[in-house]
């Protein structure tokens, strides 16, 4: 049961375990974290190479029979374990990440390494073949979604390796496929919550125009109640500099890439109900509508979107006093 809940699917082919190795550019004074290192296949191969290798595993039977593969050999003080699920663990200095990871947690380690500080040097990761294919989506490209874009904002992708469900013991029912996430360096000055707050609105409908999204009931009471909280807090600011007293800011949203990332739920992204129709009251409908066509933007698909594209569409708002989060 505890096998299959946690997608232990052991890599059994030396020469993809040989091509992940290779591929992940390693120097002999890396530290690697390794994720689920399992019976420690990938993890002997990377300790031929590296300095050191801290591998972070939650089953217990697994981390002793790791241990016990290093015994004795000049690999053990090159090896640290921790016992432990990789959510809930405080991730160590690294500078790359190896894993062939249990697929129920793609997302949530995905951003985990995302928001990690220092940045490290590149990630190199077995996903099930259609998580990673979303992941590397460019616009236009069918699996083009919230997770492309969250990702690439913040890390440049790309395709590695194709690997069959048989290269693995037992083989799992999906293909897999490795990618290669570097950590973009500096990150784009943007407010992550910001950021993935318009994000998940235009790809609700991912398919729709944007001015179709931006008219729908329920988009537009939501950026309202941001937009009017924005605009009471800035009178309260006004007041209190005019009263001459110590001003209290909104807080720097240029630098919290790191403090959103983790609650992104991807699962929820296409569920959201049709309310086209519904259309709201005009005015503050007309000020949304306006922006977008000044923008070039209201008969603009998400799926075709580019960064740039959606990094001038949050500015644009912003600057007009609209807000995601
Ligand atoms: N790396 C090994 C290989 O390539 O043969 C095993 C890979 S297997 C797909 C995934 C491994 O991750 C298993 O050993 C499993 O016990 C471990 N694992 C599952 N959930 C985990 C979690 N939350 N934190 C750390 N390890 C986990």
């Amino acid at each position: 049961q505890f096998l299959k809940t946690k997608g232990q699917h052991i890599l059994k082919n030396p020469l993809i375990v040989q091509s992940i190795v290779q591929k992940a550019g390693l120097k002999s004074t890396d530290i690697v974290l390794e994720i689920g290192p399992g019976t420690g296949n990938l993890t002997m191969k990377l300790l031929e190479v590296v300095k050191k290798v801290i591998a972070v595993e939650l089953d217990p039977r697994m981390v002793l029979e790791l241990q016990r593969r290093v015994q004795g050999t000049s690999y053990s003080s090159h090896l640290q374990v921790i016992q432990g699920d990789i959510l809930k663990t405080q991730l160590p200095y690294f500078d790359v990440c190896v894993a062939n990871i249990p697929y129920q947690i793609s997302s949530p380690i995905t951003f985990k390494l995302l928001s990690h500080r220092p940045i490290f040097r590149c990630a190199i990761i077995m996903f099930q073949r259609e998580f990673a294919m979303r992941l590397v989506a460019r616009p236009g490209d069918p699996l083009f979604c919230r997770l492309s874009v969250n990702t690439q904002l913040l890390a440049r992708v790309s395709h590695l390796l194709k690997v069959g469900k048989n290269n693995f013991r037992p083989p799992p029912k999906v293909d897999s496929s490795v990618v290669r996430i570097e950590p973009k360096h500096p990150l784009p000055s943007v407010s992550f919550k910001e950021w993935d707050g318009l994000i998940r609105l235009c790809f609700n409908r991912k398919n729709k125009t944007l001015g179709a999204i931006f008219r729908q009931k329920t988009v537009l009471s939501s950026i309202e109640k941001r937009y009017r909280t924005h605009q009471s807090l800035q009178d309260s600011e006004q007041m209190q500099k005019l009263d001459g007293e110590d001003i209290v800011m909104l807080g720097d949203v240029s630098n919290d890439t790191s403090m959103a990332i983790e609650g992104c739920d991807y699962q929820d992204m296409d569920t959201l109900e049709d309310e086209a129709d519904l259309q709201a009251p005009s005015s503050f409908k007309d000020k949304v509508l306006g922006i977008l066509k000044e923008g070039g933007f209201e008969d603009k698909r998400s799926s075709k979107l580019t960064q740039d594209d959606f990094l001038r569409l949050l500015d644009i708002f912003n600057n007009a006093g609209f807000f995601f989060a």
